[in-house]
């Protein structure tokens, strides 16, 4: 199945577990506009490279589309409009004021000089600003952009406006109008997500044993968020393995080892093992995957032992995996990516926020509004679970079900207040 195939199935599903009419489905099955452009940019070598780029505009029945701009040599122009469509559910259920967009490059960054990168980024950047603007589309990094690109990006359309016009891209780097919480907004949110599950079900969050899958950007602020607030970190794994102490790891040094050495097996206490997916495995209450997706699967889900997931990662969890979990009846429940890691998206709000009225919040208070958004959405999902629980005593529906339906409830009712349907 495709991408698009999926995405279109968890629309239709969804339309459908929220009683709605099918017009819903056959109106967001489709993006709002779709823009291909061609992106010339002469390489270090004096060739001219012709590359191809997309933004897909999904849907902006609740706010300006947004949404981040992803760089790959396998990205297509399908992918991009079912990654749109995501969009616009993720940012209905974080309850924040926008569509859903999605930009792509057909490129390989890896293998470009920064020079290269920055030509290619301002030529992006020239190529869809008639389609862009903080009150139009505002797009933000995805896989293999980063702050720096955002930072070229502002740069480019400013001059083209002839004034800064800072609210146009978000996740910009702080010390250009960026706010230095987007780093860890993502592990943040996905902690302040588990922890409100904890709490609900499994009487709190403090001294719960945590498994990290994972130990990149977002696994590793997860890892320091559920530290900081009391939980016992027990396991961490990157390609190298998996670091595992029932008693839990020094988290702070754990980061150090990983970023001064690359590996996280050269932590020097616990218990190391070289599978690591062993950190799926290990005895935790709550898991944490933070890293890629597929990898709790049909073939493996049987060893899982935690009672909570909480998706750090986009799409770790296969459905048959779920299934597989659901059946179990110590389960409690997979918090989905789309409710558990939207902290990088409802950072982006705050972002766009401070730039329109050019005023900063401190770090801190940032940090409470994503967490007091965080802990509105799960209570949200939560309630609407139980609510379709009820309902529909004839299936097994999971959290994920209740988040995409609100989504979609969310979405549906602003386009028929508009009159769109
Ligand atoms: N790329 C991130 C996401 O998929 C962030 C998008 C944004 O901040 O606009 O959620």
């Amino acid at each position: 199945m495709s991408y698009l195939e999926w995405m279109l199935s968890v629309l239709k599903n969804s339309v459908e577990l929220a009683g709605l009419p099918q017009e819903v489905y056959d109106y967001l099955s489709k993006p709002d506009r779709v823009l291909m452009v061609k992106i010339p940019v002469r390489m270090d070598d004096g060739r001219l490279m012709v590359f191809e780029g997309y933004r897909v505009q999904h849907n902006n029945a609740l706010g300006p589309y947004k949404g981040g701009i992803r760089y790959h040599p396998e990205v297509t122009l399908e992918t991009d409009i079912a990654l749109a469509m995501g969009m616009t559910l993720k940012n209905s259920l974080a309850g924040i004021p926008y569509g859903g967009g999605k930009g792509a490059v057909k490129c390989d960054p890896k293998k470009m000089s920064m020079r290269e990168l920055e030509q290619l980024s301002r030529g992006y950047a020239r190529a869809i600003a008639n389609i862009i603007g903080p009150e139009i589309d505002i797009p933000a990094p995805d896989v293999n952009t980063n702050p720096q690109i955002m930072a070229w990006m502002v740069d480019e359309y400013s001059k083209l406006k002839g004034y800064n016009v800072p609210g146009v891209f978000t996740a910009k780097p702080p010390e250009l109008w960026g706010n230095p919480v987007r780093i860890y907004s993502t592990g943040f949110g996905t902690v302040i997500a588990a922890k409100a599950a904890a709490e609900k079900w499994l009487g709190g969050f403090e001294g719960k044993t945590v498994s990290i899958h994972g130990f990149g950007n977002v696994a590793q602020y997860a890892a320091y968020w559920a530290n900081k607030y009391g939980a016992k970190v027990v396991a961490v794994s990157d390609t190298s393995g998996t670091v595992y102490d029932p008693k839990g790891l020094d988290v702070e040094l754990a980061m150090k080892v990983k970023n001064e050495t690359g590996k996280v097996i050269n932590y020097p206490h616990g218990e190391k093992i070289s599978d690591s997916d062993a950190s799926l495995y290990v005895e935790a209450d709550i898991l944490m995957p933070c890293a890629i997706e597929n990898v709790i699967t049909e073939a493996n889900a049987n060893k899982v032992k935690a009672k909570l997931i909480a998706e750090g990662a986009n799409g770790p969890t296969t459905p048959e995996a779920e299934r597989i979990l659901y059946s179990r009846k110590d389960f409690i429940a997979a918090i989905p990516d789309i409710l558990a890691n939207a902290g990088g998206v409802i950072m982006s709000y705050l972002e766009w926020v401070e730039n329109l009225q050019w005023y900063f919040w401190e770090e801190e208070e940032t940090r409470e509004r994503i967490a007091a958004i965080m802990e509105k959405n799960f209570k949200r999902t939560a309630e609407r679970w139980e609510k379709l629980k009820e309902e529909r005593k004839d299936k097994v529906v999971t959290m994920r079900d209740a988040a995409f339906v609100l989504a979609v409830e969310r979405v549906y009712k602003a386009m028929k207040l508009r009159g769109w349907l």
